[in-house]
């Protein structure tokens, strides 16, 4: 029996002798059910008829996503570093020429998530790269398929190496994070997964409970949210979705789009 992907938001769950009939992720108010229904797939069909594509951002950040699109619909960030290279959020295909084109960067040292709607596929991803897959403790009820490269992390901050260190700000889950590079812009680079919702104009951002229902957060959290922010040295913020690349002004972006909500 193979594991089922669900369509809408690319996560697999394990297949047991009773099949989950609905997505548990997209169940829950932060995601939602198609009006067309739940439908599933599973990885060998979606190496059929998908595609992975990369595109470089700049020497140590590739941009990897599906083609067509699948599920959600987001992008991954491959970060090459000197010490190991990080994978930040998932995607649900993986297939030869990605993993080809991974190993030609070095492969991976760990994958990093902003939180469970793009947990995907990751144990076949880690199982591939040998790396460990670090998950905020908060978010644990929502890892229906954890593997045994999984590393739950407690706190504010989970440094990896060479000052890279994966915050968690909270907000849209409890586990919410965000990657923070000190050194591939002159103030720093934020890997937000949709921890942030850089908008089609890049001259604003959300944080929200639930971005495709429009749930808000309550004024307290965004409160909390942008002093952390605040005490936080970065210029530039690269999202979820392949366009959302603000370049050295997304920390003024973001403290103006904060203020604004308040
Ligand atoms: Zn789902
Ligand atoms: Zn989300």
């Amino acid at each position: 029996m193979k594991n089922q992907i669900c369509t809408a938001c690319g996560t697999q769950l394990p297949m047991s002798s009773k099949p989950i009939k609905l997505c548990p992720i997209c169940v829950d108010d932060r995601q939602y059910i198609p009006e067309t229904g739940q439908t599933w797939t599973d990885l060998d069909e979606l190496s059929k008829n998908h595609l992975m594509v990369t595109k470089k951002l700049n020497d140590h950040l590739y941009e990897l996503k599906m083609m067509p699109s699948f599920g959600i619909g987001q992008r991954a960030l491959l970060v090459i570093t000197p010490a190991g290279n990080i994978l930040w959020d998932c995607i649900s295909l993986l297939n030869e020429p990605i993993i080809e084109f991974i190993n030609s960067k070095g492969g991976l040292k760990a994958i990093a998530f902003s939180h469970p709607h793009y947990y995907t596929t990751m144990n076949e991803w880690a199982a591939t790269f040998n790396c460990p897959i670090y998950i905020h403790k908060n978010d644990e009820q929502w890892i229906f398929n954890k593997g045994d490269q999984v590393r739950l992390w407690e706190g504010a901050e989970q440094e990896l190496w060479d000052g890279i260190s994966i915050i968690n700000v909270g907000g849209h889950f409890p586990g919410s994070s965000i990657l923070h590079i000190p050194f591939l812009s002159p103030k720093g680079v934020v890997l937000c997964g949709d921890t942030f919702y850089i908008s089609p104009s890049k001259k604003h951002m959300a944080a929200m409970y639930s971005y495709p229902n429009r749930i808000p957060l309550p004024l307290e959290e965004i409160k909390r949210i942008k002093a952390l922010m605040h005490q936080l040295d970065f210029d530039t913020m690269h999202g979820f979705y392949a366009d959302q690349n603000v370049y050295l002004v997304a920390k003024e972006v973001l403290e103006t789009s904060m203020s604004r909500y308040v």
